[in-house]
């Protein structure tokens, strides 16, 4: 059998980069104060910059709030109450209102997406091995085994507490980074912060104006080569959250599998789409629709387009095609 296996790009730079980095700088071209920091969290490599007198107390905040939630949400951490919820064995449990609230939104998008983000798709996930680096090809019986789980209308919340049903697990990972974009932002505002760049993996949200007035330009990666730019995209303050097929995946037998899942069948989402990027106000809103429109496919994407409103997206196409909805201007150089 020929197995190659990928390390994901992300391991490399982890490896690679000090666990935590601080740095004061000076914005070179307008002399503005800046303090950046980068952590790894949830799995990724994570930098928040911010601008102005009170850049260091930002970040402070922000990296305080990084970790919190990254032990309220991992899949992984016995103390989270996500890990809680995934060994109660089908009996209800205590959990906070802010996990109660991040659990409900994501059904809610499972609800106007038809399913096609499901944080139940969780046993499927663990099957191909995706949350670990222990990747395998499942075989179709424990597929099937695992699909009859995956169902978010077996969630229940009730006040303060949650159950699945027995055997369901579920994972926000394909929210929890964007939930997080959102709350570093109000930590760097609290802390009156009102410019910053945040970085968490990938997951960008631009706050306030760029010092010096120019708006901010953000990189969209070429799916089909990982060091090269598809285009950028000038924005004001806005999240800009990508799902590709390049970010997690491995090799077999000359195959490519990659972590976005189609709750329906159970395999890697491979309706189309090389990756998906989201621009919209809420961080969290453009990271539950990326992974979703990443299922869905270019024509039911254009579909929840038309009938959710409040995002734009530029999608590209496995064949390479670039698709853009109609009130952003995708740069291509
Ligand atoms: P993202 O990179 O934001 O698209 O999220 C992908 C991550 O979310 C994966 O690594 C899984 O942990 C999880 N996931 C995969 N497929 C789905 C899905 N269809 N719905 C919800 N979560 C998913
Ligand atoms: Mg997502």
């Amino acid at each position: 059998m020929n197995r190659k296996i990928i390390l994901p790009s992300i391991l490399a730079i982890v490896l690679l980069v000090a666990i935590i980095a601080a740095e004061q700088l000076l914005d070179g071209k307008t002399e503005t104060k800046a303090y950046e920091q980068t952590v790894i969290a949830m799995d990724t490599v994570m930098t928040v910059k911010a601008y102005g007198e009170n850049a260091e107390a930002g970040i402070n905040l922000a990296i305080q709030e990084i970790m919190r939630l990254e032990k309220l949400l991992s899949t992984t951490m016995e103390e989270s109450e996500i890990y809680k919820i995934n060994h109660a064995d089908g009996e209800p449990v205590k959990i906070s209102e802010e996990t109660a609230r991040l659990i409900k939104e994501a059904i809610e998008i499972s609800r106007l997406t038809d399913g096609a983000l499901d944080i139940t798709v969780y046993p499927i996930v663990l099957s191909w091995g995706f949350t670990g680096s222990e990747f395998r090809v499942p075989g179709d019986g424990e597929i099937k085994e695992s699909l009859r789980l995956v169902d978010y209308k077996g969630i229940r919340i009730d006040g303060d507490s949650v159950t699945l049903n027995k055997g369901q697990m579920i994972d926000l990972g394909a929210i929890a980074k964007g939930y997080a974009a959102d709350r570093v932002r109000d930590k760097l505002k609290e802390a009156g912060v009102d410019s910053a760049l945040i970085n968490l993996g990938g997951n960008i949200l631009t706050m306030g104006d760029k010092p010096g007035n120019d708006s901010w330009s953000v990189g969209i990666k070429d799916p089909f080569s990982q060091d090269k730019l598809a285009g950028s995209v000038e924005i004001g303050e806005k999240a800009v959250v990508t799902s590709g097929n390049y970010e997690r995946f491995f090799e077999q037998d000359g195959k490519r599998y990659w972590h976005i899942i189609d709750p329906k069948t159970g395999y890697p989402a491979d309706n189309g789409v090389a990756s998906v990027t989201i621009i919209a106000d809420s961080s969290v809103y453009a990271d539950a629709l990326s992974t979703a429109l990443f299922v869905m496919g270019p024509e039911e994407a254009l579909r929840a387009y038309n009938n959710l409103g409040n995002f734009e997206y530029i999608l590209i196409t496995s064949a390479g095609e670039t698709i853009t909805s109609g009130n952003i201007e995708f740069v291509t150089k």
